[in-house]
């Protein structure tokens, strides 16, 4: 995810990308930068070539608006990008805009290019000259490379070129009248004004200066001059299609049209599933060589120690479960807190993961730098590139979910689950327990998860019907076995966070070792009922607190019509193998636990409190 911001028109052009960007800031911030086609310009070959100025800064925006300030650029024609790295590391070379070798062609995407490495390889054959450590920088170099006088002809031919996800915006010093864009199913706007034209990975980035878009679908590409807007379908035919007005506020617009950023960032799961998983898994084949351990040592993996905190510290626990199943490896799993402190046994056969969103949790990172002086090898799973973790990690495997501006995790817990089980996929195909027959069931499940998850959050209103229903209580037990049991943590965690109601997340068998104490009509208790191995176990447990009173909501299987006998209320989330239901079952519970806060007017996006990367002790 990052913003991409492009206009041309009558007016300078250096303040409206830079407020653009600002606007899109929520989108990513690690760096940020501009390139403006100037003025003055020179002759080449009997044509005109005009300068290209790039300006990019490391870190958040108001530092390249610094840089800014001191330039006068009289330019009417640029393109703008806010980073959120996934390539290369958040640093001024690796941010964008990108350009060819001769200067004269500068890109900005959004996206990740997944056959980068063989792009690069042979354009560096061709003597391509590369600086940075992207995926993107690929792209200006295609352009010089396929440049026959015409920006949109060669753009058309990268598209057909690269595989993966993109929004590509490019300008040249050849054609100082035009910009040209390309989505390949990454977002990309083109709003119309009287001023000129715009392109935005989204509409607040130029909501104060129009009002009227057109969205480009997958493959399309645009070329804009200052008074026109040409659409060409993948075909290169051109479309017709009539601008929209909209009548978002600009704060609005920034949620998507949606209340809060929570709720904007829970809808986004497809999407950061699908981004975590591409590139790992390409025409139905596993790609994890990141982890960048040799066979032989994760033949002689004698243990993985998985240590986390918060919600992370449930990816862990699924971590655990799935890595055991499928490669047979014992894992054991540890608060980082707690780990740092109890002195662990840690021999240089072991592998430490590390899950932290942020890549800058305290104890996390405390925790990695007590068991390298042990000897064990590292593996960071984060957010963020070029976050600290990922820089003391021997190796780190990026969720590429987007920024998460909603203090509380949820898509980036969905997508640490997909590295989960990507992980255990690829450890148990080494180990030899996983066959391909098996693998292919497997990949095939994965692929379908974004649309299984979307096809929840179409439901999300009967969510927030039980919601709605049972927010006055005061007790909620999560109950949940095996695949499910993390999962109820994490719904109880969410609830906690932002209602402020009392909940716990419990093994559903451990109930009447405790918490069944608890269970009156003042309990609401929530149970992961899927159809698995265990079903009919929790059923009996679910008897067990309805004979007590307690209001049962059930998260059940498709299909499943036994549960309605048993439960007050049930949702249900559509058919799976047993291994993957909890990254299903966890989309209701964020939005129950959601509702569940709205309708106790909280502030959901910073519940009090909290704090997005805890970073103290
Ligand atoms: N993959 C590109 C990079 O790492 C673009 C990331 C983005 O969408 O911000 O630079």
């Amino acid at each position: 995810m990052c913003g991409i911001v492009a206009y041309i028109g009558n007016k300078k052009c250096k303040n409206i990308l830079v407020n653009g960007l600002k606007r899109l800031e929520y989108r990513g911030y690690d760096s940020a930068g501009i390139a403006i086609l100037c003025n003055d310009s020179t002759s080449e070959g009997g044509n005109c070539l005009h300068r290209v100025k790039v300006i990019k800064k490391a870190g958040k925006i108001g530092a390249l608006e610094d840089e800014l300030e001191n330039i006068d650029i009289d330019g009417v024609c640029g393109i703008g990008h806010t980073r959120w790295a996934t390539h290369g590391e958040p640093t001024e070379v690796n941010a964008h805009p990108h350009t060819d070798c001769s200067g004269n062609i500068a890109v900005v995407h959004n996206g990740i290019i997944e056959n980068y490495s063989e792009l690069r390889e042979m354009l560096t054959k061709k003597g391509h000259k590369f600086v940075s450590q992207t995926d993107t920088e690929v792209l200006p170099h295609l352009l010089e490379e396929y440049y026959d006088g015409d920006l949109l002809t060669s753009m058309q031919k990268l598209v057909k070129k690269i595989k993966g996800s993109g929004a590509v915006v490019a300008i040249s010093g050849y054609n100082h009248e035009e910009i040209i864009g390309a989505r390949i199913a990454s977002p990309l706007v083109v709003g119309v004004s009287r001023d000129g034209n715009f392109l935005a990975s989204d509409m607040p980035a130029v909501l104060e200066h129009t009002r009227n878009f057109t969205v480009l679908n997958d493959y399309e590409t645009v070329r804009l001059t200052k008074d026109k807007v040409e659409i060409f379908d993948p075909e290169g035919k051109l479309v017709n299609r009539e601008p929209f007005k909209i009548n978002w506020s600009i704060s609005s617009a920034e949620k998507s049209g949606y209340e809060d950023f929570m709720l904007k960032e829970i809808f986004e799961q497809p999407y950061g599933v699908k981004e975590t998983m591409r590139g790992r898994i390409t025409d139905g084949r596993l790609n994890f060589s990141e982890l960048n351990l040799s066979t032989q040592q994760i033949k002689n993996l004698k243990k993985i120690q998985i240590i986390a905190c918060g919600t992370s510290y449930h990816t862990a626990l699924i971590g655990k479960q799935i890595i055991e199943k499928w490669a047979k490896i014992p894992v054991e799993v540890d608060f980082s807190s707690e780990y740092r402190y109890r002195g662990p046994l840690v021999e240089s056969d072991y592998l430490l993961i590390a899950i932290t969103q942020s890549g800058e949790t305290i104890d996390t990172l405390a925790a990695i730098r007590e068991a390298k002086t042990k000897g064990a090898k590292i593996v960071a799973i984060t957010n963020v590139v070029g976050s600290t973790m990922a820089r003391e990690s021997s190796s780190v495997i990026y969720t590429h979910a987007g920024p998460e501006i909603g203090v509380c995790a949820t898509k980036t817990f969905t997508a640490q689950i997909i590295v989960m089980y990507l992980m255990g996929l690829y450890l148990g195909k080494i180990k030899g327990y996983i066959d391909d027959v098996k693998l292919k069931e497997l990949i095939e499940e994965l692929n379908f998860i974004p649309n299984k998850i979307q096809n929840i959050l179409n439901r999300a209103n009967d969510i927030k019907h039980i919601a709605n229903k049972t927010c006055g209580h005061t007790c909620f037990l999560f109950l949940g076995r095996i695949y499910g049991f993390p999962i109820a943590l994490e719904g109880a965690l969410k609830l906690k966070e932002i209602s402020y109601i009392h909940a716990e997340g419990y093994p559903a068998g451990e109930m009447k070792h405790g918490p069944i104490a608890l269970t009156d009509k003042r309990t609401v208790v929530v149970g992961i009922i899927p159809e698995d191995f265990v079903y009919e176990k929790i059923l009996s447990n679910i008897q067990e607190v309805k004979a007590r009173k307690a209001t049962v909501v059930a998260i059940a299987t498709e299909g499943d019509n036994k549960i309605k006998e048993y439960a007050d209320y049930v949702f249900y989330v559509p058919k799976t193998m047993d291994e993957l239901y909890g990254i299903l079952a966890v989309v209701p519970l964020q939005l129950y636990a959601y509702y569940i806060a709205k309708n106790h007017n909280r502030n959901v996006d910073q519940p009090r409190n909290l704090a997005k990367s805890v970073t103290v002790e």
